[in-house]
């Protein structure tokens, strides 16, 4: 039917599928589309637009996660277990995240059940309302949150204070930091600092007004990894 050299062209083009074939379906069973690494270790995306985002990589790395960075849209696609919103200037964050255009699938990943830890502005960045504000945030959490509510004085502090979850007391930094003046019944608070509540869990949406990722203790990072996003007591 087909001439000789015809012939050997099909024969080397079925070769070459079946070969593609077969390495798309070995990366498939290597790659699972859950954002789980290949020996089970959390992918964690860490917004890292502006503020303290390295410190919270590093942080996440010692535990052994997988960190990639999200700085435009295209980086929103990748797989992931899980977010990191860091401490910096909400308002900064807010309009990079507006007119990056990652402002709602964030929001909308995070209704669907995405972990999310917010330190400190990230927190602001999650709260469903701001004492005195009306701008558009991503607005997951049924808190109520008073920005730079330490005043002047008392602009950034360190204290060790208990956090529902961990044993002993966790060293907390507070820098220009938000607190939060009211929860919803789903918010469980995790801690609570001169009768103002600094830590907070709704479903898998964790949340400080101080920042664990400057100091050396890694348990709330482990309790987010542990607790949150892979969901083990
Ligand atoms: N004061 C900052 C704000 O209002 C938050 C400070 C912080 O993240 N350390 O956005």
């Amino acid at each position: 039917m087909f001439s000789p050299p015809l012939y050997t062209c099909f024969t080397f083009l079925h070769f070459y599928l079946f070969t593609l074939t077969m390495i798309v379906t070995e990366h498939k069973q290597t790659s699972p589309d859950n954002g789980m690494t290949e020996n089970n270790a959390p992918r964690i995306a860490v917004l890292a637009l502006q503020g303290a985002f390295i410190e919270h990589e590093n942080m996440l790395r010692r535990l052994g996660a997988e960190v990639f960075e999200i700085r435009q849209l295209s980086d929103w696609d990748k797989a992931k277990d899980g977010l990191v919103i860091p401490g910096g200037e909400s308002t900064t964050m807010r309009k990079l995240l507006h007119d990056l255009r990652l402002l709602i699938p964030i929001r909308q990943a995070i209704t669907e059940g995405l972990p999310v830890f917010g330190t400190c502005a990230g927190l602001i960045l999650l709260s469903k309302e701001v004492e005195g504000e009306q701008s558009e945030r991503i607005a997951t959490m049924d808190a109520l949150v008073c920005r730079n509510a330490y005043g002047r004085q008392l602009g950034s502090f360190h204290i060790k204070a208990p956090f529902k979850g961990i044993d002993d007391e966790v060293p907390m930094t507070f820098i220009r930091a938000p607190y939060i003046k009211k929860v919803d019944d789903g918010v469980e608070v995790l801690a609570e600092v001169d009768g103002h509540i600094v830590a907070a869990r709704q479903d898998r949406q964790l949340v400080t007004a101080f920042h664990p990722e400057l100091n050396d203790d890694t348990r709330v990072h482990e309790y987010f990894l542990r607790s949150v996003v892979l969901q083990k007591l």
